[in-house]
């Protein structure tokens, strides 16, 4: 398959790797529709975040359709199912994951050790951003390998383009997060000094905040 892969700093090619395989039960392979870059790619472009190694596949975006899944997963998802892949890994059975906290999981980054002693506490495992959140290959390519894939989807509508659903991977819950964390409401001017996207879904509507009182 295709994929971008990091090769060093301001060193990302268009390279042919091997296609990804189901290695655990509760994998899944995604054949990948559509994908974008992030704001936050850039960091790993310029080489800002450690543990980047070069043959890494880029890419925490990323929807598709399920081609094959592991004998785990429980009819959770099957194979032509269409999905849309978080950038957080979701174990679903942590304490962290049980109370929503999905980023701190427990059990999915497998650098856990690593990531406790960079950042306190572990994060959960994240696709295509270094080996501090477990080295998983990310979605700027062809196919993509989902661990705890019963989990870590979101299974979407036929009738919605994927430039329509595509940003619930990241940047739509990374902009609602942050007006939940500035408790914004409709009245409430935002300025953000995130790339402009992640901030302007939010003005419109209520906010969770509102929603909640
Ligand atoms: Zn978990």
């Amino acid at each position: 398959m295709r994929a971008l892969v990091w090769h060093g700093k301001e060193d990302i090619r268009c390279d042919e790797v091997d296609d990804p395989e189901i290695e655990h039960p509760r994998d899944a392979i995604i054949r990948v529709t559509s994908c974008a870059i992030c704001g936050s790619d850039l960091h790993l472009f310029q080489n800002l975040i450690p543990a980047m190694k070069p043959g890494d596949i880029m890419g925490h975006e990323a929807m598709g359709e399920v081609v094959e899944v592991g004998s785990g997963i429980a009819g959770k998802l099957k194979k032509g199912d269409r999905v849309v892949v978080p950038f957080t890994i979701i174990c679903g059975d942590c304490d962290q994951c049980k109370r929503g906290n999905f980023s701190v999981g427990e059990r999915s980054n497998r650098r856990k050790d690593l990531a406790d002693k960079v950042f306190g506490h572990t994060t959960a495992g994240l696709f295509g951003y270094t080996h501090l959140t477990g080295g998983y290959p990310g979605g700027q390519a062809e196919y993509l390998r989902v661990p705890f894939a019963d989990a870590t989807h979101i299974k979407v509508p036929d009738g919605l383009s994927d430039e329509q659903l595509l940003f619930l991977s990241d940047i739509f819950p990374t902009g609602w997060q942050a007006a939940c964390s500035a408790r914004s409401s409709r009245r409430t001017r935002l300025r953000s000094g995130a790339a402009a996207p992640t901030v302007r879904w939010q003005s419109g509507a209520p906010s969770c905040w509102e929603r909640n009182r």
